[in-house]
């Protein structure tokens, strides 16, 4: 069978040698010369003066002066015409040694050897699924095996289609009436994601469809529906259901989870899919406010903002998407925002994939999975030097080092730079707090844009209450207001709320109090057969994708049912010396990271202790070290 990334084969009469060269005007230079390696089979290409100059996250041109682009296309286009005019024949596969050699060059720089392997799984060049999990060998033990799924978002579908590769009978329980979690709940005006699309999808799945580099949530949504019924999950799920909770019972080694429909449903094995960011949280403001009002994850479509006055409260990763897109619409937005953001430039962020690159991605070899790893590449664990705090650099208060430091200057420069003409702002713009410190936000300048539009106010402060007609900020003024919205963020630190999962020695949150924790974020003692996606300690907030993580999660969580059903084990939980261990060693990092820094006064990151949980310290090949394959010897093993 043809490799399902070596390209589509099409003809001249499909695509001539002008249509060719249109579509190359919109792709990324660097990403194709690559793809002609591939077809050519000629490595002498990565030896030529034509290449990339630097990298930078989401510069996806390299930095190539436009002349060298041109003649790259120029090239690529003899190389494609021949390809073509061969029958598009599927590339023979480059060996490890030419591939190193093409990361390098699309990077401008070594590429270490542990990354190399990480990068390979994600890429999966040779077609296959790299994660999938086999089926179990003995079907009448798996058919005796069945699993509930908390959560049908981005990672429960996920598990959903690993337990039905495996054979396990599963059942995923959805609160909402729709597939997507995060992508379902927030359906606000301007949601859209903010990790590259061409990464930020399974790796499993093609990505040659997304119409924006950055989708909108409706097209987001659209994807995780589409991948649900290729895999046939839908049957399995049951809508508009919540899970109550779920109680252990040692004797039978099954979970006995309720539902609020009242049913009870038995399994050998919960998988929490619930995620970290999905219980709204709207501050408990003195006062009351008579009109209509929402959070922004409950976003009341029926309320028509247009000639209205709008106070939105809360202007972190969410408010900042909200303003740009509702600015036009209202007769006057005030944003009362307790503490700026600090964001870098992101050129493409509302930009249109044209056509061309739709088509490099489908037919031209490997075009996507290079241009994958230039997204995952620059992302990946570079975040972690910026964030770690050398104890020696002073200044802790604006930046943990030196390398922090000139974050600093770079971003501050960027922002400057998009409120030119507008010194009153500079104050209110610019935080004053250690960069990335806080969820670094990426735009293309249309959040500073819409603060200089006369019909929008950005007040830097708190919230006094809510009267009737308005809300009144933290200096005495009111602001008057025909409808709020609240961009006030998550429940983040309350994790797994309000389920209640009750183990062998009684309920899960109760044991963690203000310390939610688990081993490698998944597993936790006294909770056998209890597994967790997007678990404590697992959130990031230095680069990457949340569906890598996922993918690390799934398939470690996979291997531990497999051990249970082939194995004939009736439960497995971590040892508590292991839990133990990991927590501290955790903590211990991340106390060394700005996102603990105690000169941020206010961050979702931190525990009202200043304790960060959510979030992983560690390195993402370190993670996908640690999960790729489970050691059985950190579990207790209760035989059956
Ligand atoms: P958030 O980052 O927690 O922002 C909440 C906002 O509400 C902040 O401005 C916060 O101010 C303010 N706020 C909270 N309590 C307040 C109070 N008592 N008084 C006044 N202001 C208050 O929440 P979010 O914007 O919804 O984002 C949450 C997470 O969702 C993000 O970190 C990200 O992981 C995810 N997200 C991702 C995307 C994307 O990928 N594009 C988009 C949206 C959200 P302070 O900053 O002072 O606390």
């Amino acid at each position: 069978m043809r490799n399902p990334h070596a390209g589509e084969p099409f003809t001249a009469a499909e695509m001539n040698d002008a249509d060719i060269a249109r579509a190359l005007e919109d792709v990324s230079v660097p990403t194709l010369m690559l793809s002609c390696v591939h077809m050519s089979g000629d490595p002498g290409i990565l030896d030529g003066p034509l290449r990339p100059q630097g990298l930078f996250l989401n510069e996806v041109q390299g930095f190539m002066p436009e002349d060298d682009k041109a003649a790259a296309r120029a090239f690529a286009l003899d190389v494609i015409r021949d390809w073509r005019d061969r029958g598009c024949p599927e590339p023979e596969p480059p060996g490890p040694e030419l591939v190193k050699r093409m990361m390098a060059w699309l990077v401008c720089g070594e590429v270490p050897d542990e990354y190399v392997a990480m990068m390979l799984e994600e890429m999966e060049l040779d077609g296959g699924d790299a994660r999938s999990t086999a089926p179990i060998a003995d079907a009448a033990a798996a058919a005796a095996f069945p699993v509930v799924v908390i959560g049908c978002g981005m990672s429960g579908l996920l598990a959903a289609i690993r337990l039905q590769e495996a054979g396990f009978p599963y059942v995923v329980v959805e609160k909402n009436a729709g597939v997507g979690g995060t992508w379902w709940e927030n359906s606000y005006p301007g949601a859209r994601v903010d990790v590259g699309n061409h990464f930020y999808c399974y790796s499993f799945e093609p990505s040659d469809h997304w119409t924006e580099f950055f989708a909108q949530q409706p097209e987001l949504q659209a994807y995780f529906q589409q991948v649900m019924e290729k895999h046939g999950v839908d049957e399995h799920v049951r809508w508009n259901t919540e899970v109550v909770g779920a109680t252990w019972d040692e004797v039978s080694a099954t979970w006995q989870v309720a539902l609020d429909s009242g049913e009870t449903l038995t399994a050998r094995a919960v998988i929490s899919a619930v995620g970290q960011l999905n219980r709204p949280y709207v501050p408990d403001f003195p006062g009351a406010f008579a009109g209509p009002s929402f959070h922004t994850a409950r976003w009341d479509h029926d309320v028509d903002l247009t000639g209205k006055r709008v106070v939105m409260i809360g202007a972190g990763a969410t408010g900042f998407q909200v303003a740009p897109a509702i600015a036009d619409d209202v007769a006057q937005l005030t944003i009362i925002q307790r503490t700026a953001q600090w964001m870098f430039p992101n050129p493409n962020y509302h930009e249109p994939v044209g056509a061309g690159v739709r088509w490099a991605l489908r037919h031209l070899p490997f075009y996507g999975r290079w241009y994958r790893f230039l997204l995952f590449w620059p992302a990946c664990d570079t975040g972690l030097a910026t964030a770690r705090v050398d104890p020696a650099w002073e200044h802790q208060e604006r930046s943990v080092s030196e390398i922090n430091d000139l974050t600093r200057v770079m971003f501050t420069d960027w922002i400057m730079s998009q409120i030119e003409g507008h010194p009153e702002l500079a104050d209110k713009v610019v935080p004053d707090y250690p960069p990335t410190g806080k969820r670094t936000l990426q735009d293309n300048g249309t959040w500073l844009q819409t603060l200089t539009r006369p019909n929008v106010e950005l007040v830097r402060g708190g919230v006094a209450r809510l009267e009737p007609d308005g809300v009144v900020d933290d200096t005495g003024t009111k602001h008057v207001a025909d409808v709020v919205v609240f961009a006030t963020g998550f429940r983040a630190n309350e994790m797994l709320f309000p389920l209640r999962i009750t183990g062998r020695d009684g309920d899960l949150r109760e044991h963690w109090g203000t310390r939610p924790r688990a081993y490698l974020g998944m597993t936790v003692p006294g909770f056998p057969n209890f597994f967790m996606c997007y678990g404590p300690g697992t959130n990031l907030a230095s680069g990457g994708s949340l569906i890598f993580h996922s993918e690390c999660e799934v398939r470690y969580i996979m291997q531990c049912l497999h051990a249970l059903a082939d194995g004939g084990l009736a439960a497995i939980e971590p040892r508590r010396d292991r839990y133990d261990d990991w927590y501290g060693r955790t903590q211990a990092e991340m106390r060394m990271m700005v996102w603990a820094s105690p000169h941020i006064e206010h961050n979702f990151y931190k525990n009202a202790d200043g304790e960060v949980n959510g979030l992983s310290p560690w390195r993402l090949v370190d993670f996908w070290a640690w999960t790729r394959t489970v050691d059985l010897d950190d579990f207790v093993r209760t035989e059956r």
